[in-house]
């Protein structure tokens, strides 16, 4: 069955989503600091209000289900409301599923104990704290195998050491999940464990907060605020044996659970800045002026629309089939293939429709008062966030490739000529092997 239409009932709730975010939440993205900073008593008292709203609509927390708080409406229905949310920096915080908190929720949701969920689930879910997920290393990134940060068991405590860098909000969090290497003599698949780390355990050192680009790390302008990552050091921190999250040697699958999710969900708010980008760019041509006409009446302005709304629309279309697929399977490792498709083709969109945009903006394209600077190096930033795009393509290409068995034939099966002469084999006895066509 095909339907590519949203239930009436559920695009109610996105018509009431989309006049909320544009008239409600939008603004205050040129208002307040960085969402993820919950120590910020001014931003708190005029955001909780709304979130307060999100919830008697249902709409809060919907990448989660029942059981923890959400309305479990799947992805495909969180596909279309991140369509909305990712236009505004503060809408994911004020509905509830802003990254990379949602990821963190997630894993703690499908692995924490009963007391893990209390101390640090319950509180990230109803959106009082800030969560860092802190895996990748100065020295390896896209090879996990590689990490060194090293967790070593001391009584009843385990005993982190080492650096991580690129960990999201470290600044802002009130607690780290940490990979480390528990047992470095088996392979790092089952050698590495995750922790849950309480920020104000001693032994924590954010050594510096780095940030995307040429801007400072958490400067707020116009065009957005720029994420900071903290590179952060952990010296001889220990936390008790029951803040192993998961079993021991279970990082890996954690990871992957984790990063599944965060993928899709990224590609989700990414079509909604692409759109943004190509509405802005179709205003653009309709709207500006030479001696000739409007830019519009261009054929080379034409060409860059259409390229932008079939990227727009072709990438939209896999991301909302990946979400079904999710749907159907419950089961991310059955979806690989596809999300890895999603995220190779993410970074490219983002970048061609804004970098289109911004051409037909002139010299105001590229100055800090148009966001299409912004959206590019956010391009350039989720190319290699979640993993490289080349590492995406590899697995994509692996996945595709095993279904295909080699030939042993000396010509490959798309051959014509042994196409035909199976042709006349086969119908032989109607066919005049001579006076056949082809
Ligand atoms: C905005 C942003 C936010 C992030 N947030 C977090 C976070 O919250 N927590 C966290 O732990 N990490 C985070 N990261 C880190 C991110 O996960 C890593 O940057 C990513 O995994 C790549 O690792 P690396 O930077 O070490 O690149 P490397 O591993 O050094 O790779 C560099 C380049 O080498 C090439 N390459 C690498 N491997 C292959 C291969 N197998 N085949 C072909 N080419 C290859 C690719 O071109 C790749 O871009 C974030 C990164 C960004 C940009």
């Amino acid at each position: 069955m095909w339907d590519f239409e949203t239930d009436a009932d559920f695009q109610l709730q996105l018509d009431w989503a989309g006049t909320f975010v544009r008239d409600v939440v939008e603004p205050l993205d040129f208002v307040l600091g960085n969402p993820y900073d919950k120590s910020d008593e001014r931003s708190l008292a005029m955001v909780r209000p709304l979130q307060k709203e999100v919830r008697s609509r249902g709409l809060w927390a919907c990448h989660l289900g029942p059981e923890l708080g959400g309305p479990g409406y799947g992805q495909v229905k969180l596909a279309l409301l991140n369509e909305i949310l990712g236009r505004s920096r503060w809408a994911p915080s004020v509905f509830g599923c802003q990254a990379p908190d949602s990821g963190n929720a997630e894993i703690l949701a499908h692995y924490g104990t009963p007391e893990q969920k209390a101390r640090y689930l319950q509180p990230l879910l109803d959106g009082e704290i800030t969560s860092c997920y802190s895996m990748t290393e100065p020295h390896a990134g896209a090879d996990p195998t590689l990490f060194k940060v090293r967790a070593e068991r001391d009584g009843t405590d385990w005993v982190i050491n080492g650096e991580k860098w690129f960990s999201s909000n470290a600044r802002y969090a009130s607690f780290f999940l940490v990979m480390a290497v528990t047992d470095p003599e088996v392979s790092p698949y089952e050698g590495m464990s995750m922790f849950i780390v309480p920020a104000e355990t001693p032994g924590i050192d954010i050594v510096r907060n780095i940030g995307v680009a040429t801007e400072p790390p958490g400067q707020v302008s116009a065009a957005g605020v720029r994420e900071d990552h903290g590179y952060v050091r952990y010296q001889n921190v220990r936390v008790p044996a029951d803040h192993l999250l998961g079993a021991q040697g279970q990082a890996f699958v954690i990871a992957q659970t984790r990063l599944g999710g965060g993928r899709i969900h990224h590609a989700m708010r990414t079509v909604a800045l692409a759109r943004h980008a190509f509405d802005l760019m179709c205003e653009r041509a309709v709207s500006r002026r030479t001696r000739r006409g409007p830019l519009a009446a261009f054929q080379l302005t034409q060409e860059k629309v259409a390229d932008s709304w079939i990227d727009l629309e072709s990438f939209r279309l896999l991301v909302l089939r990946t979400a079904w697929l999710i749907d159907k399977h419950q089961d991310y490792k059955k979806v690989r293939k596809d999300i890895a498709a999603v995220k190779v083709m993410l970074p490219r969109v983002l970048h061609d429709v804004a970098q289109r945009a911004l051409h037909l903006h002139g010299a105001l394209g590229v100055s800090n008062e148009m966001p299409f600077m912004s959206m590019m190096v956010t391009a350039e930033a989720l190319g290699i966030a979640d993993g490289p795009t080349e590492v995406h393509k590899i697995t994509l290409a692996r996945q595709v490739l095993a279904q295909y068995t080699p030939v042993d034939t000396l010509f490959p099966s798309g051959h014509l000529p042994s196409v035909r002469e199976r042709a006349l084999a086969a119908f032989a006895e109607h066919v005049d092997h001579e006076a056949a066509q082809f």
